[in-house]
């Protein structure tokens, strides 16, 4: 398939390249251009402009940090609207608001561009190992199109309803992620403070009922306090901000998302936000008294 991808950090790239060895023919296109060398490096070709990326693909996926992004891309001017061929399907694989891709598939139908949300889960390893869980909203016959695609990024691929269904199950997911972050980092906090080795302790929490996959992948860096991202503060404070008003608006109150919610802000306040989002480990220091 013809793909045009826009968006190549963290995330896209090692998901462009996966399409690339999957025999697409993937032009890229990123505002900082040796995010594109890396595509480039990977099997891609470079694209100069959204429309260059866009030109003639009959799918266009873009993996942007927050919604003014996807807006600017999607709907400004010179954007994927403007240059996409009729029939075309545009994957928007980034984290937004729900209320985003719903509005983005709208004006899109009118200029018969078909539209999905498909944010990932996985991060920066599932990006890599191909092993991304990807939830999906949008129509049934667009998700049937993309799922080939999806599963050269992805293990998990699940269509979870209309547009923006898949953005409202990703705001579900990071209020879980941020949650257990501040546990693990509180459990460290705790053992360190009474004198117990945490990683020792973190080894045995892991095979018991408080095992998880953070747990399996970040405990080591997070108790030698390497906090390189990943997936940075500043995106996962974006994905606490959009769990919290899909709250409001669906009625409901979520306590505990409140709460990490403004750990994850503390962090972010701290000077923190460009450290991975394990880095949730110094709020609690620092309430602690033992940043
Ligand atoms: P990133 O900041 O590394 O990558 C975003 C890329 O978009 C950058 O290379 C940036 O230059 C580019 N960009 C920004 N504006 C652009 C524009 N107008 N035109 C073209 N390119 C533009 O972020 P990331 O970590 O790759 O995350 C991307 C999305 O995926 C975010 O919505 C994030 O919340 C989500 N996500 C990230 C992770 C993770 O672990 N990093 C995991 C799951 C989901």
């Amino acid at each position: 398939m013809k793909i045009g991808f826009i968006g190549l950090g963290i995330m896209g790239t090692p998901m462009a390249a996966h399409l690339a060895a999957a025999e697409h023919t993937v032009r890229g296109y990123d505002v900082v251009p040796e995010a594109v060398d890396k595509l480039v490096a990977a099997g891609g070709s470079a694209a100069k402009s959204v429309a260059d990326a866009v030109d003639g693909a009959e799918v266009v996926i873009t993996m942007l940090p927050n919604h003014p992004q996807v807006e600017q891309v999607v709907l400004g001017e010179g954007g994927v609207l403007e240059s996409a061929k009729p029939g075309a399907l545009l994957v928007d694989m980034s984290t937004i608001r729900p209320e985003t891709s719903i509005e983005v598939a709208k004006v899109a139908a009118e200029k018969d561009i078909r539209v999905l949300d498909a944010p990932v889960s996985g991060g920066e390893a599932g990006a890599k190992q191909a092993s991304l869980s990807i939830m999906v909203g949008g129509e049934d016959w667009d998700f049937a199109a993309a799922k080939p695609l999806l599963e050269a990024m992805g293990k998990t691929i699940v269509h979870v309803g209309p547009h923006g269904a898949g953005q409202v199950v990703k705001a579900a997911n990071q209020l879980v992620v941020g949650g257990i972050y501040a546990l693990v980092g509180e459990a460290i906090v705790l053992m360190e403070g009474c004198g117990v080795d945490a990683g020792t302790g973190l080894d045995v929490l892991a095979g018991g009922l408080a095992a998880n996959r953070i747990l399996d992948l970040k405990r080591e860096s997070m108790v030698a306090r390497r906090f390189e991202p990943g997936f940075r503060i500043d995106l996962h404070h974006k994905d606490m901000g959009i769990a919290m008003a899909a709250a409001r608006q669906a009625d409901v109150s979520l306590p505990m998302t409140g709460l990490v919610t403004q750990l994850v802000a503390a962090a972010r306040a701290m000077g923190h936000g460009s450290l991975d989002h394990s880095a949730l480990l110094k709020v609690t220091e620092q309430l602690s008294g033992r940043a």
